[in-house]
């Protein structure tokens, strides 16, 4: 089973937790044990898991991203979003989490996130479901 999650975001860079929605899809899906996928359909949007009590590290790592990749840099992509595809690239498109007695196994610190790089926009990620044997 497929499921389907919209995510909106509100700023051109953003990191967005929803590890609460995972954790929802999760329990609808009613898997107890196994293992949650979930993929980002989008170039310039990706997905990573990190700490979920100090935002500061988030706005620490968006900081660096951007000083990595800066939004001007005689790109050939016409778009002017090349600065987001590769962003996008380097956070990746998918996680896994294990997921044991329907609940998925984050470390304490951890948090899942969707990384936005040319918002806002209305996204939308899947979240599949794979039953342990
Ligand atoms: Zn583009």
């Amino acid at each position: 089973m497929i499921q389907e999650i919209s995510v909106n975001t509100a700023r051109r860079n953003e990191f967005k937790e929803i590890t609460g929605e995972i954790q929802k899809a999760v329990s609808k899906g009613r898997l107890e044990n196994g293992l949650c996928v979930v993929f980002v359909k989008h170039t310039t949007a990706g997905i990573t898991i990190n700490e979920n009590a100090d935002s500061s590290v988030r706005a620490d790592i968006l900081k660096r991203l951007t000083e990595l990749v800066p939004l001007d840099a005689g790109y050939q992509h016409s778009e002017e979003n090349s600065d987001a595809h590769i962003k996008a690239s380097l956070m990746g498109f998918s996680v896994s989490v294990p997921v044991e007695k329907g609940r998925l196994l984050l470390g304490t610190w951890q948090g899942i996130y969707f990384c936005e790089f040319d918002g806002p926009r209305k996204r939308s990620l899947l979240v599949k479901l794979i039953q342990s044997p």
